[in-house]
C-alpha cells in the first residue's frame, strides 16, 4: 500500500502540473478546493435489524452547472475517496469539453451483500436525502453509475426524484446512465470502454509516441493485460479486441489472474466466469498466476487497470514491464508511482482523459432528456432520402447500377447509436490532440497527465476569468 491517500495523490498531481502554468495562485486554490461535501448517515431496515448507512455526495466545483459524477457503492467509500473522485470529474469534464462541474457520490456498503429489494430501499433513501438538501436535479447535480452501481440503480433514482418533483418538465435529466427504456440513451453502457478504445487507438496511431516506447504504430496485435472485468474492463476488452485487433494475453480479477499467450476472448471469458461460480480461474487453455496482482507485472505492450484506485504504487511500480498504461479506472496509479514509471519510459494515458467516455455520453443523455427527443429522429429519413437521390443520380449519369448491399449502406440515415458513437469518437480524438499538442511542444512537462492537467486548468481558469473571479 502507498503511504499517501488517493486525495493526496490527486492533489500532488495537480500541484505538479500547476507549476507548468502561469495561472495565479488564488485561482489554482479555487480550482483545487472541494466546494461542498454532504455527509449523511441514515437507517435502513435490513431483514430484522436496522442498519445505519454512511453516504456522501461531494461537489468539487461549480464553475459550470450542473455538477456531474457517478455514485459508488463500496465498503471502502470514505470522504477522502469521494472528494478525490469528484476532483477528477472536474478535470475530466474540462478536458472533453463537457460543460459540467465535477461531483461524486458514495454509499459505504458492499452491494453484493444485499438483495435487490434491500438495494432499492437504500438507493431510494439516499436519493431522498439528496433531494432534501437540494443536492440533485437536472440543473443542480446529476449522478450516474460508478463502481457497484448501474442502470438499475439509476432508474430507482429517477423514479424517486419524479415522485418528489412531480411536474418538473426536465426531471428525466436528474440522473444519467438510466436504462434505455427509462429515458436513457443507446451506447451509454459501453461508453467508457469505447472511449478507452478510441483514446488508446489515437496514442498508438501517433508515430512519435510509438517510437518512444519502441512499438509499431497501430493497435493491431498489441499484447494487452486487463485488470478488472466490471463494466469498464469488459467493454474495453471486447471493443479493443473486435475493432482494434489487440491480443489480450492476461486478465486479473478479484478471484485471481490468468494468462493465455495466444489470446483470451473476453466474451468467452465472461460466459465462462458466469458458469463457473463467478470465477475466471480454470478458463480453458489458460494458466493461473501466483496471485491476483501478478498480471500487472507481466511483460506486455499495453496494461489497462480497469478496477479501482491505488493499484500501482511505489511497492510495485518498479516491477511494471508494460510499455503503455491506459488508466481505464480512476486513480489506479499513485502520484509517487508515476514518477517511477516515467523514469522507466512508460507512457501513461491518464484517467481524466482516457475514461471520460462515460461522462461524455452522459452529457449526450442529459441533452436528450432536456430536448425530450431521441437523437436522429428529425433527420434520419430526410438524410436517407437525399442519399437515395444521390445514388440514383450517380446511376443515371454512369449508366451503371449499384448493388443492393452497397445501396443499403450508402442510403442509411443515422440512428441514435451511430450519432452517440460518432460524438464520442470526435470527443476522444480531439481531446487527445489537445493533450498531445501540449506534451509534444513542452518537453519539460514530461507526462501526458501533466499535459492533460494543463489543458484542464487553462480551460477552468478561463471560466473563472470570464465569471469575473480573477485578480
Ligand atoms: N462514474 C463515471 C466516471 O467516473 C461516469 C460519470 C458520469 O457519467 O457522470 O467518469
Amino acid at each position: 500500500m502507498s503511504e499517501i491517500s488517493f486525495l493526496d495523490s490527486v492533489n500532488r498531481n495537480f500541484d505538479r502540473a500547476a507549476s507548468f502554468t502561469s495561472i495565479p495562485k488564488g485561482i489554482l486554490e479555487m480550482i483545487k478546493a472541494c466546494n461542498a461535501v454532504y455527509e449523511i448517515q441514515f437507517p435502513v431496515r435490513i431483514g430484522t435489524e436496522v442498519q445505519v448507512i454512511k453516504a456522501f455526495r461531494a461537489q468539487h466545483s461549480h464553475h459550470r452547472l450542473p455538477t456531474k459524477g457517478g455514485i459508488r457503492y463500496s465498503k471502502m467509500v470514505n470522504k477522502d475517496e469521494v472528494e478525490a473522485l469528484a476532483a477528477l470529474m472536474t478535470y475530466k469534464c474540462a478536458i472533453v469539453d463537457v460543460p459540467f462541474g465535477g461531483a461524486k457520490g458514495g454509499v459505504a456498503i458492499n452491494p453484493w451483500q444485499y438483495t435487490e429489494e434491500q438495494l432499492e430501499k437504500i438507493t431510494r433513501r439516499y436519493t431522498t436525502e439528496l433531494i432534501r438538501k437540494n443536492f440533485i436535479g437536472p440543473g443542480i447535480d446529476v449522478p450516474a453509475p460508478d463502481y457497484g452501481t448501474g442502470p438499475r440503480e439509476m432508474a430507482w433514482i429517477l423514479d424517486t426524484y419524479v415522485t418528489f418533483k412531480g411536474g418538473e418538465i426536465d426531471a428525466a435529466g436528474c440522473v444519467t446512465g438510466k436504462p434505455v427504456n427509462q429515458n436513457g440513451i443507446q451506447g451509454r453502457t459501453e461508453a467508457t470502454g469505447r472511449g478507452v478504445y478510441y483514446g488508446l487507438r489515437e496514442l498508438c496511431e501517433t508515430p512519435d509516441a510509438m517510437k518512444k516506447v519502441g512499438l509499431t504504430t497501430g493497435l493491431q496485435g498489441k499484447r494487452t493485460v486487463i485488470q478488472g472485468l466490471g463494466n469498464v474492463g469488459q467493454y474495453t476488452g471486447i471493443i479493443m479486441q473486435k475493432e482494434g485487433g489487440i491480443k489480450i494475453i492476461a486478465v486479473a480479477e478479484y478471484e485471481g489472474s490468468i494468462i493465455k499467450e495466444d489470446g483470451i476472448d473476453i466474451e468467452e471469458l465472461m460466459a465462462y466466469r458466469k458458469s463457473n461460480n463467478n470465477s475466471i480461474i480454470g478458463f480453458p487453455g489458460s494458466t493461473t498466476l501466483a496471485d491476483r496482482t501478478s498480471a500487472l507485472e507481466l511483460d506486455c505492450d499495453i496494461l489497462i487497470p480497469a478496477a479501482l484506485e491505488n493499484q500501482i504504487t511505489i511497492e510495485n511500480a518498479d516491477k511494471i514491464k508494460a510499455k503503455i498504461i491506459g488508466e481505464a479506472a480512476n486513480g489506479p496509479i499513485t502520484s509517487e508511482a508515476e514518477v517511477v514509471l516515467a523514469k522507466k519510459g512508460i507512457i501513461v494515458v491518464p484517467d481524466m482523459y482516457l475514461n471520460a467516455g462515460g461522462v461524455t455520453v452522459s452529457y449526450f443523455e442529459w441533452l436528450k432528456n432536456l430536448s425530450h427527443m431521441r437523437f436522429g429522429r428529425m433527420e434520419k429519413r430526410f438524410d436517407s432520402t437525399m442519399y437515395a437521390r444521390l445514388v440514383a443520380t450517380v446511376e443515371d449519369l454512369s449508366g451503371k447500377k449499384i448493388g443492393e448491399t452497397e445501396r443499403a449502406l450508402l442510403t442509411r440515415g443515422a440512428d441514435e447509436i451511430d450519432l452517440v458513437r460518432s460524438g464520442l469518437e470526435e470527443t476522444m480524438v480531439s481531446s487527445f490532440q489537445q493533450i498531445w499538442k501540449v506534451y509534444a511542444a513542452r518537453p519539460e512537462v514530461e507526462t501526458l497527465r501533466n499535459a492533460a492537467f494543463i489543458v484542464a486548468l487553462e480551460k477552468i481558469s478561463n471560466d473563472y476569468a470570464n465569471l469575473g473571479i480573477f485578480p
